[in-house]
């Protein structure tokens, strides 16, 4: 109910007397089990990211008790580590942009509306819990919402601090590194420190860079395969021009905010050029989660007030364009980064390229009037050479299409920094309708690295799902 009144029940029943009016569903969350309390079996969450941590909320919720596995470390001390990337450098392979408490989505600028389709109102579910752990009320009826960086590190705290109220356990600086399958059945996982932690109910939600465990997971026979994603650049514009070119006379109504942008053009190369993960008055940051390697994403505060908008302007690749393979997409992810790393200047500088200097062919020299944000800083290169030729063909015939309906899109002074590889998992973990791997019991794939997921809210509702198909299986043979 999103309404009350006081005569509630009166006013229901006269709406129902008009013909198109619909009355809102019931979308209050009902769990489907509850653990006895003599169960000893304590089900295992790999990852902690949304997929992770409301699986593992779920299932605290219901009684279950679960264990959860984090490579990375607790979201203050992650930040920390984050930062300090960003800042100096300075890098560290379990604790960064990707890996660490939260997970992907922790610096984002945590928009939360997703376009799958949610029958039983899950979504609802999420919604409410993020409120309760600190998200601004307005989630629950704004039609884009966001939470912005720093509210989101909160809201990931006070989730926590629910699990372990509740039972939970959560263990940080924990890598999974190994699985003990037993007869096609999960019978355990093996964190790098040798531990053996025993459970016939494991969830794998481990994100879209976990490239070692996809490995690990691959090596035991777990059934996989390779799905498409996208490749590209980000766009930096100042977020004037976009306010100004989204907004018109408006742009300069606060009651507006920042102006956001969806952009779709068709190649005729055959190739559909995308923007992506659009991030009103935020920053590019550096999102690497490997040594030597270069990667770019967006974020903003809630506030959305820094000076340049950005995007991931994309390009997308099937398995017939990279190498055969189960994990030729995640080797192709991984030569990319490479690439740009070297191209960066092998100091985890991103490369950069000025939009009219690409659109021409020519190496740029330094900035313009917009200046880039990405930290620790850029190289003005040539980015011709950090993506297969039909990429940057199909992405040099749409920027021009782009700038006719934001005009100055395709401005000389607009950057690209470059490589945005991480649009999405390139790997599904395939899995049966009670969310378990096809040919290995007791072990749920789950969120956007098992390919289920492509955001916040859909990882997260994967994980309620998951939450509620292992509770089942648990009371179905309990111990
Ligand atoms: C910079 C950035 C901005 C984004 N902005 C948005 C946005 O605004 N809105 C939106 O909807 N989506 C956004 N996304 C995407 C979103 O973050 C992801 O879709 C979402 O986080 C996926 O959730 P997940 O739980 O499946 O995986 P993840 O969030 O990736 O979490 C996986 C977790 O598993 C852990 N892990 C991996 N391997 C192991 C192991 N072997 N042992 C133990 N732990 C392990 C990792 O450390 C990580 O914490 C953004 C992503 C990034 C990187």
């Amino acid at each position: 109910m999103d309404v009350e009144t006081t005569k509630e029940k009166q006013i229901i029943a006269n709406l129902y007397k008009y013909k198109n009016v619909k009355i809102t569903p019931d979308m209050e969350y009902k769990f489907i089990a509850q653990a006895p309390k003599s169960l000893t079996e304590r089900p295992i969450v790999v990852g902690t990211g949304p997929c992770g941590l409301f699986a593992g909320l779920i299932l605290a919720q219901m009684g279950f008790k679960p264990i959860i596995i984090e490579r990375g470390k607790n979201v203050k001390d992650r930040s920390l580590d984050t930062f300090n990337f960003w800042k100096k450098g300075e890098f560290n392979p379990n604790s960064n942009v990707q890996f660490g408490e939260g997970g992907a989505g922790t610096f984002s600028d945590g928009k939360l509306n997703t376009q799958i389709k949610d029958p039983n109102h899950y979504g609802r579910k999420v919604l409410q819990e993020l409120v309760k752990s600190g998200a601004p009320d307005e989630i629950l009826y704004i039609c884009k919402p966001h939470v912005g960086t720093f509210r989101l590190v909160k809201v990931v705290e006070n989730i926590r601090n629910q699990i372990i109220s509740l039972g939970g356990e959560i263990r940080f600086e924990s890598k999974v590194i190994d699985i003990l399958i037993n007869e096609n059945k999960i019978d355990s996982v093996i964190l790098e420190n040798g531990e053996i932690i025993k459970s016939c109910h494991v969830i794998f939600a481990i994100g879209h860079s976990a490239r070692d465990t996809f490995r690990m997971l691959f090596d035991r026979g777990v059934c996989m395969e390779a799905k498409p994603f996208s490749v590209g650049f980000r766009i930096e514009h100042s977020q004037e021009l976009i306010d100004k070119g989204r907004l018109g006379k408006f742009a300069k109504d606060e009651r507006l905010g920042a102006a956001d942008y969806k952009l779709v053009h068709h190649c005729s190369n055959g190739r559909s050029v995308y923007s992506f993960c659009m991030c009103p008055g935020g920053r590019v940051v550096a999102a690497t989660s490997e040594n030597g390697c270069v990667v770019t994403n967006g974020m903003s505060q809630y506030t959305r007030d820094e000076q340049n908008a950005n995007s991931a302007i994309v390009v997308g690749v099937e398995p017939k364009d990279y190498s055969d393979g189960v994990l030729g997409g995640m080797e192709f992810q991984e030569e990319l980064e490479k690439n740009a790393y070297v191209l960066g200047g092998s100091d985890y500088s991103a490369p950069a390229q000025l939009v009219g200097d690409f659109l021409t062919g020519k190496t740029s020299g330094g900035q313009g009037s917009v200046r880039p944000s990405y930290q620790p800083g850029v190289k003005f290169t040539d980015l011709s050479g950090a993506m297969p030729e039909y990429i940057i063909t199909a992405i040099r015939e749409a920027l021009p299409q782009f700038d006719k309906q934001i005009k100055g899109f395709a401005m000389n002074d607009a950057v690209l920094t470059g490589v945005e590889t991480r649009t999405s998992s390139p790997v599904r973990i395939v899995r049966n309708d009670d969310y378990q791997s096809v040919n290995i019991e007791g072990l749920y794939p789950g969120g956007e690295g098992a390919g289920y997921a492509g955001g916040i809210i859909s990882a997260a509702i994967d994980g309620i799902k998951i939450a509620e198909s292992v509770a089942l299986s648990i009371l179905k043979n309990p111990q």
